[in-house]
């Protein structure tokens, strides 16, 4: 029988917010000594009031918007009551049936792979939340500690239909969200850091069936790729135990990346009753339209956008398209040149090349943490254009403005890496190639032409890279011309 998967992903984002979400206690807890970001709010003592962060309320809304969301003209938060030691009140501050956000989508297969089609992977709801503190397990293996600095940070939790139908598409998913809330500048988004932490519901049924299997839960994936796999997994392991004829049990499973499995948690008898009820210490917020016009205002040229117009108005490849609309930094450099030099191809070819690999190398994620800036690209493009160095020594005055960060005509002035375009030098040299290669020579006359490959790099060696290649070319051709007919 062939079977087909449902998967809805469930994630959770950390706002890089200032401070909390209930108190002014700072986000920045990452390597601080533990419990040193804390107050009587967000450690849970009795008798204190949270106060809602209205910076929190505002990028739930834009984050929203950017999904494609329904914004609820009023929402409130919910009580989650679950014991556990990181969370020191005995209750997580959620919202449960008045949501931020809801009704959006993520369009995925946008032509970022070529041949496939659209995919809108529908997005329930999003909800704003506090976040729990942190358990330490002491290295004797008896004792355990708690870090209460995480708690208060807060969270959106966003929650997709189960529209997914494979584990690549989870991955899509998940690196298309992860772009946009990079592009809306709402959180670091880095997941092992945790700053993005990511649930898949899985379950199986036969090829054509509409009823939903029995779903599974799957915590503890800490990459894309641990996401992906995890899912791939429990697919076949749920398959697996149809075709035995046995039923699939509703539970959490755990992934264990070193295995590449996934292990029982709990069952579902075992699951949680979290009695939510209305967050009586904070009131219903009301969100006016203006408001809600005035984010949708700041919200900047999203991927989906900016891929259709680096497509149909600069005439990218649907591959280079993609590659630079996934990456904000990246595309932000690029607009900022293609703003003052027309060669978009160029300006493409550059980035995704040589910058792009000198990046790699020197393991630099965000182009803007490199030395090299748009006006240094703009340069030496203006400077090959004009015949003044070639492309080959363009990649030595790219890896100096890596090194030193100082500007193209100054490096090429210190490294004299000028391109010599001076006929009679270059004849010289051209003289000098053709008396040290006779057996080239005659090759050549008797019909190889490959000989000339090897000829011009010859005398591109003599000159170091730096004889205009387009000038040598020509030039040998003609001299070779005058000994074939001499
Ligand atoms: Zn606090």
């Amino acid at each position: 029988m062939k079977y087909e998967a449902v998967i809805g992903l469930e994630v959770h984002v950390q706002l890089s917010t200032n401070t909390k979400i209930f108190c002014p206690c700072s986000t920045r807890y990452s390597g601080n000594e533990p419990n040193t970001s804390v107050c009587e709010v967000c450690s849970g003592q009795p008798g204190v009031l949270p106060v809602l962060n209205a910076e929190v309320l505002k990028r739930a809304v834009k984050t929203g918007l950017a999904l494609n969301c329904s914004i609820a003209k009023r929402t409130k938060f919910d009580r989650k009551n679950y014991f556990y030691p990181d969370l020191p009140k005995g209750y997580q501050v959620s919202q449960f049936d008045m949501p931020i956000c809801e009704k959006g989508y993520i369009v995925v297969n946008d032509g970022l792979a070529e041949g496939k089609k659209d995919k809108k992977i529908g997005i329930t709801r999003i909800h704003m939340e506090e976040d729990a503190g942190k358990n330490v397990h002491g290295a004797d293996g008896k004792s355990s500690f708690v870090d209460y600095n995480r708690a208060g940070v807060p969270l959106l939790e966003i929650v997709s239909e189960p529209d997914i139908r494979t584990s690549s598409e989870a991955k899509e998913y998940l690196e298309k969200l992860k772009t946009i809330l990079k592009y809306i500048d709402v959180s670091d988004c880095n997941m092992e850091d945790g700053s993005l932490r990511c649930d898949a519901n899985v379950s199986v049924r036969p090829a054509g069936e509409t009823k939903l299997g029995t779903k599974v839960e799957i915590k503890n994936m800490n990459s894309f790729r641990g996401v992906q796999k995890a899912i791939d997994y429990e697919i076949e392991r749920q398959i697996k135990v149809c075709e035995s004829g046995s039923k699939i049990t509703q539970e959490t499973r755990l992934y264990d990346e070193a295995k590449a499995v996934t292990l029982t948690m709990r069952k579902k008898e075992e699951a949680f009753d979290y009695r939510y009820f209305p967050e009586p210490d904070l009131p219903p917020y009301d969100i006016a339209q203006k408001d809600i016009d005035a984010i949708r205002s700041t919200l900047p040229e999203l991927p989906d956008a900016k891929f259709s117009r680096y497509l149909d108005e600069m005439q990218l490849s649907a591959y280079d398209a993609s590659l630079l609309a996934g990456n904000p930094s990246l595309a932000a450099f690029f607009d900022r040149c293609a703003a003052g030099y027309k060669n978009y191809k160029a300006i493409t070819n550059w980035l995704l090349g040589d910058i792009s690999k000198k990046m790699n190398e020197l393991g630099i994620d965000d182009i803007f943490d490199a030395r090299i800036r748009p006006e240094h690209l703009l340069e030496m493009l203006a400077l090959i254009d004009n015949g003044t160095i070639s492309g080959k020594i363009a990649k030595t005055v790219i890896d100096e403005i890596f090194a030193s960060g100082e500007k193209p005509a100054k490096i090429i002035e210190k490294l004299g890496l000028v391109q010599i375009s001076d006929d009679s030098f270059i004849l010289n040299i051209i003289n000098e190639v053709v008396a040290e290669n006779p057996k080239s020579i005659s090759d050549y006359i008797s019909g190889k032409e490959a000989a000339v490959g090897f000829l011009v790099g010859q005398i591109m060696k003599k000159t170091r890279g730096k004889a205009n290649p387009r000038i040598v070319n020509e030039m040998l051709i003609t001299e070779l011309a005058k000994l074939k007919n001499a």
